[in-house]
């Protein structure tokens, strides 16, 4: 690992006073530098500014706040990756690479596990910042041969899994609909050897059904636009999209800033590279021509009003793609089992009934084969670091608990305080996942009521139990004025920088993964080898009800944060500059809410009054200690007295630092800068 330079304290200096000189026109690096820094407005204007000069990157102290470009910038070279390499935070401008660099240095000198929680809404480039950190780390960390496979893996699986759980939404042309987790192992030594990623939750509706304007998962389009005559031919597909009733719900299956040609050819060079077998590829498309001939099935009552299936096409692509019987298949979408004592009873089921269990049965196979991809795409990376996708709230929670594990530690440490106000969310997200009296909770007790409960009498469940929070508010619940803004079916939830309208329309069948037990059976007995991987026959034993989406996500969420909270984190948050995805346009208001959303302003304010870096008393003195006469070559004394005589003799003034009971607390980074060189020198 590359040492630190020697030149790097003057360095700083005269990047510090660039930045300073040129303050009026670019702004300053970091937010840490502002004169006014409780102002929200020159907050905004230091953003601008860098902003416009395509400074995209700004650090508070070592968090970095990112603002989309909507443009290629010509910042991501290999040279630039070099040059980042190894260097001290604060010399150069800031930069994602520098975010990287810095949690693997670390990494490798304190052997601590780190993650890079990387959050901002839709579309302000979180999965673009976690491209240029893998980008990184494949070009500047050292490897072996055997070992480049394992990069080469890791930087191609991203493609696989955007084509697989990315859509077109309104908010952005290439969203993630699933929460994604990735850990990079590295050796001893620091080559990355291997990787895991953990997914969350894809957000399975949309296999089923768009909104207006959006779009299903590119894969979907690719695979149309893109496979060869034949293959489309083996799986029974038209080549046009608008023949496809899952795929033109959102009126926008052709969109000119998509390359869905493009796109399948990445997709495809990338499944051969990660080790799917050319069996394994068929099987996968099968899965996706089979969810595509499903949504064209139609169903009529016959004299009593039950389904009847009069177009057999469609299930007979997908009996032979899927090898299931036919007949069965049919009788599959057409009935229910219902287990009565010891018989087991089919019924019939009414149109309507008929449809649901369609989108089911396609989401269900969708979003399993979704989570075979990503553990086939684990076995071939098999071993771990992190980078983190996390919805808004979990990127809610992370704020507190980094403001408060900040003050936490100065309390620990006995160290003089001013606490800074900050907002506790607790009670928001006990409405939210509060058991029984919380609305994950409500959700899910009327989803045990099929047949009775709807997304309206939801409504009146959350009214009746959930209406007096302060934070809650419905149409009806709403003054005059307020529900003018809000539709029927409306509820709203004050979060903590600004309101959310959520319509309960559709609250229930998202929240239901609900798949009859026999259309189970059915896909138990598939020849198709992943469909079979992810319908076991166990799932039919227990008589246990699968756990609704919401009650999953609670639940993932709260293994995160387990994992989050046993490694040192580093932080980038990403600003979305303007809803019109264009380059060069920042719109104040906008931006506004995001800085203040994302908890910027706090965290400038924990960060100017706090201190820079912390160390304990030994391990700083074990470091420095060949600069005091005192202290060199050993200490015999406590390691709290030995750092105090140290930094005195190396002229430390007294606002420069504190001394805490474990560790010592250095107000400003170019101090500790100042120190390193000393001890390089
Ligand atoms: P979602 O939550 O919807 O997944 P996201 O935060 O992951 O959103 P991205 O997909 O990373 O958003 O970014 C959206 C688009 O913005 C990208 O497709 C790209 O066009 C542009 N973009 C983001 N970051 C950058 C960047 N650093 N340089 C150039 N363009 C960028
Ligand atoms: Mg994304």
């Amino acid at each position: 690992m590359k040492k630190y330079n020697r030149e790097v304290g003057s360095r700083f200096h005269i990047n510090m006073e660039g930045a300073l000189t040129a303050r009026d026109r670019v702004g300053v690096q970091d937010f840490v530098l502002l004169d006014s820094y409780t102002s929200e407005i020159s907050f905004l204007d230091n953003l601008r500014k860098r902003f416009r000069e395509n400074l995209i990157y700004t650090y508070i102290g070592t968090l970095l706040v990112s603002v989309n470009p909507y443009k290629e910038l010509d910042i991501y070279t290999h040279k630039k990756k070099e040059l980042y390499q190894g260097v001290n935070f604060f010399e150069l401008p800031p930069h994602i690479y520098a975010i990287a660099d810095n949690a693997y240095r670390v990494m490798c000198t304190e052997y601590t596990n780190h993650f890079i929680l990387i959050s901002g809404e839709s579309g302000a480039g979180k999965t673009e910042a976690s491209k240029k950190i893998l980008e990184f780390y494949a070009k500047t960390c050292q490897t072996t041969e055997q070992l480049q496979v394992v990069r080469d893996r890791l930087l191609l699986s991203n493609p696989v899994l955007e084509a697989f759980g990315n859509a077109k939404t309104l908010r952005n042309d290439n969203s993630s609909r699933f929460g994604k987790y990735m850990d990079i192992q590295f050796s001893y030594t620091g080559a990355p050897v291997g990787g895991h990623i953990l997914s969350y939750l894809l957000e399975k509706s949309r296999v089923a059904h768009q909104n207006h304007g959006e779009r299903n998962f590119h894969i979907f389009y690719q695979l149309l636009e893109g496979g060869e005559e034949e293959l489309l031919r083996w799986l029974g597909l038209d080549r046009n999209p608008l023949q496809y009733h899952y795929l033109i719900q959102g009126e926008c299956a052709k969109v000119s800033s998509i390359n869905d040609k493009s796109g399948w050819k990445t997709v495809r060079k990338a499944l051969s590279v990660i080790d799917f077998t050319d069996n394994d590829i068929d099987d996968l498309l099968g899965v996706i021509a089979s969810v595509l001939h499903l949504g064209n099935i139609q169903f009529n009552p016959d004299s009593q009003g039950h389904a009847n299936i009069t177009v057999d096409k469609e299930i007979r692509w997908i009996s032979k793609l899927l090898g299931v019987h036919v007949l069965v298949l049919q009788e599959g979408l057409t009935h229910k089992k219902i287990e009565a004592k010891a018989d087991e009873v089919l019924s019939p089921l009414s149109v309507e009934q008929a449809f649901c269990a369609r989108d089911a049965l396609a989401k269900a196979i969708y979003g399993r084969t979704f989570t075979w991809l990503v553990n086939k795409i684990n076995e071939s990376l098999a071993n771990q670091f992190c980078i983190n996708y996390c919805n808004e709230k979990l990127q809610q929670l992370l704020i507190e608990l980094t403001l408060k594990s900040e003050q936490e530690e100065y309390e620990a440490e006995g160290i003089q305080w001013e606490p800074i106000q900050y907002f506790n969310n607790k009670i928001i997200c006990d409405l939210v996942e509060q058991k029984y009296k919380g609305i994950i909770s409500i959700l899910d007790e009327e989803c045990l009521r099929p047949g009775e409960a709807t997304d309206l009498t939801f409504l009146d469940r959350l009214e009746e139990k959930v209406g007096a929070h302060p934070h809650f508010l419905t149409h009806k619940l709403a003054d005059q004025k307020t529900r003018k803004t809000m539709c029927r079916g409306d509820f709203r939830l004050l979060h903590y920088a600004g309101e959310v309208t959520y319509n309960v329309v559709g609250f229930l069948d998202k929240n239901n993964d609900l798949l009859y037990r026999n259309l189970k059976e059915v896909m138990c007995d598939s020849t198709n080898f992943i469909v079979k991987n992810c319908f076991t026959s166990n799932e039919l034993d227990t008589k246990k009800r699968p756990e609704t989406v919401a009650t999953q996500f609670r639940y993932s969420l709260m293994g995160l944060i387990d994992i989050l909270m046993s490694k040192v984190p580093s932080y980038v948050r990403c600003i979305k500059p303007n809803d019109a995805k264009q380059p060069g346009r920042f719109d104040d208001m906008l931006v506004r809410h995001q800085v203040k959303y994302l908890g910027l302003m706090e965290h400038l304010r924990v960060r100017r009054a706090g201190f820079a870096y912390r160390r304990k008393f030994d391990a700083f003195l074990k470091r420095y200690k060949l600069l005091c006469p005192d202290t060199w070559p050993n200490w015999h004394g406590p390691a709290s007295e030995g750092v105090e005589r140290l930094v005195k003799y190396i002229g430390y003034k007294q606002e420069e630092y504190k001394m805490g009971r474990t560790k010592i607390f250095i107000r400003f980074p170019k101090t500790l800068f100042a120190t390193e060189d000393a001890y390089q020198a």
